[in-house]
């Protein structure tokens, strides 16, 4: 079964009556429409002078470009040939409609969502008529079953010589056929068909980020891991020769402090290792299901059957969307709250990652120390070092975009170039982040010397003997704070 229709424009008067019926049916706002009827004036004073009515709406074309920019695949056609929009997946970005030849899709701002005609489905699928076609006064559109050549639809092309409106740069199988020759190319020619851009700004430029994200974080993710394997093996041999090996080598050069085995140093209160975790599992969650939400040809980021794979195993793109935005917005309520308050305000964070010349010294100088081919030592540390400090800066700058840009599409806070603007911002700070992310997985999971800080997430506590090698500053702040704290015994004090 394939849906299509056809018009006799000889037979339109012009009336509206086709447009008032569709928009009262499905509640188009002020200024939108699903269809609409053209008045095209032709020929010269005399005998050709003429005026045509073109009534358009979506062609339901066989090659449909509006799904190719499509992140959701909100758009696709369906079992009876009718190209659908489903509101549940469309996020609203409009980066269908400049991809369309007939100007055939609005954005409804009240709704959030792109609209087009669907040619009244869920009406015809009870046997009815189309709107616009049950009330023609020109009896001038027929529809029905394209692949019936008994159709009333198919025996009035054959009758008239009907043809779609296409042109010889825009060929993409458009499913209603408009009659007679003579009208319908006084339509052609006032230029209705559009030759639209084969790509849009999102497409273009997630086209060159998907590239990055695609190779670039995978092989930054290798890299970190050999890099410490090898940096485990080189401090390993280091230990077996009895050497100082580049673990001594992260302090400013004074030994530890017979601090004793078991002593420790409390680092991270309960309230931050359960925002640690929790933001883990959520990147993971929205990680997965964002990714698989980018299912159309030009935005999957590693190809389009994990995508499908996954929104079959939740029940639908529909479903995925919902997970997907459902948990975000769990996250930001989470995240931001504690954060701020475990943060005072945020400005304590600001001061733990604020980046300092020790810091670009030790940038610096720690790969070779890692690699064993320098053994300077490198400079003090502050609570966090300075490769910390670099992870959360573009862990904070990336979830501050991600939760904005999250709220402007979840909630259509702006026309469709600004939600297009703010998907592009969403996954270029998703990729930002994701890099940074990498690296710090990497780091923690492979690299020997950072399981003591891996372990200060969970129980709290870090070894004394690794925080004066990896944060002496901090200790030092920490013992003068113990110091003032601690009353003398002369003076209480
Ligand atoms: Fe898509 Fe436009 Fe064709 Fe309709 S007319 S199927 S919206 S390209
Ligand atoms: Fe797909 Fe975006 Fe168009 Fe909705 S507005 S149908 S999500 S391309
Ligand atoms: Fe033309 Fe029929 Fe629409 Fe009137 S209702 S404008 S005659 S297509």
């Amino acid at each position: 079964m394939r849906y299509g229709m056809m018009i006799e424009l000889d037979r339109c008067v012009g009336c509206q009556a086709c447009v008032s019926a569709c928009k009262e049916r499905w509640d188009t706002g002020p200024g939108a429409a699903r269809d609409w009827v053209m008045e095209i004036e032709h020929g010269k004073r005399g005998a050709d002078l003429g005026l045509t009515f073109y009534p358009g709406l979506c062609n339901h074309c066989d090659d449909h470009p509006c799904t190719e920019g499509c992140p959701t695949e909100a758009t696709y056609i369906n079992e009876r040939g009718i190209v659908v929009v489903d509101p549940d997946v469309c996020i609203g970005c409009g980066n269908c409609i400049p991809l369309c030849p007939y100007g055939a899709r609005h954005a409804d701002a009240r709704k959030g969502i792109v609209e087009k005609c669907n040619f009244c489905a869920p009406y015809v699928a009870r046997g009815e008529q189309p709107a616009c076609v049950a009330t023609c006064l020109g009896e001038c559109r027929h529809f029905g079953d394209l692949d019936d050549p008994e159709s009333a639809v198919s025996r009035k092309i054959r009758e008239l010589g009907a043809q779609p409106l296409e042109t010889a740069e825009i060929r993409v199988g458009p499913q209603v056929y408009y009659a007679p020759a003579k009208q319908r190319k006084v339509v052609l020619d006032a230029g209705v068909v559009k030759t639209h851009p084969a790509t849009t700004m999102l497409t273009r430029a997630w086209g060159h980020t998907r590239l990055a994200a695609r190779y670039g974080v995978p092989a930054l993710a290798v890299l970190t891991g050999l890099g410490g394997l090898l940096a485990n093996l080189i401090q390993r041999r280091a230990a077996a020769r009895g050497g100082q090996g580049p673990r001594g080598s992260d302090s400013a050069g004074e030994p530890p402090a017979g601090s004793g085995e078991s002593a420790t140093l409390p680092r991270h209160r309960l309230g931050m290792r359960f925002l640690h975790w929790f933001n883990l599992a959520s990147w993971a969650v929205l990680l997965l299901s964002g990714t698989a939400l980018m299912i159309a040809p030009g935005f999957a980021l590693f190809g389009v059957e994990f995508p499908r794979w996954l929104s079959g195993l939740v029940g639908g793109q529909a479903s995925l969307i919902k997970l997907h935005v459902v948990w975000g917005l769990l996250w930001a309520a989470v995240i931001v709250p504690l954060f701020l308050y475990f943060k005072r305000g945020g400005i304590e964070a600001l001061r733990e990652v604020r980046i300092t010349r020790d810091d670009m010294r030790w940038i610096a100088r720690k790969p070779l120390v890692m690699l064993g081919l320098s053994r300077r030592p490198l400079p003090p540390q502050d609570k966090y070092n300075a490769g910390q400090k670099l992870f959360a800066l573009s862990a904070l700058t990336g979830t501050t975009v991600i939760i904005g840009t999250g709220l402007v599409m979840t909630f259509h806070l702006g026309p469709p170039e600004v939600i297009r603007a703010a998907i592009l911002a969403h996954k270029l700070a998703v990729l930002l982040a994701l890099a940074g992310l990498a690296v710090h997985i990497t780091m923690a999971a492979i690299i020997a010397e950072e399981r003591p800080a891996l372990r200060s997430m969970v129980n709290g506590e870090v070894d004394l003997e690794h925080a004066e090698h990896h944060s002496r500053k901090w200790v030092d702040e920490v013992n003068e704070i113990n110091r003032r704290n601690t009353p003398t015994a002369e003076g209480g004090q």
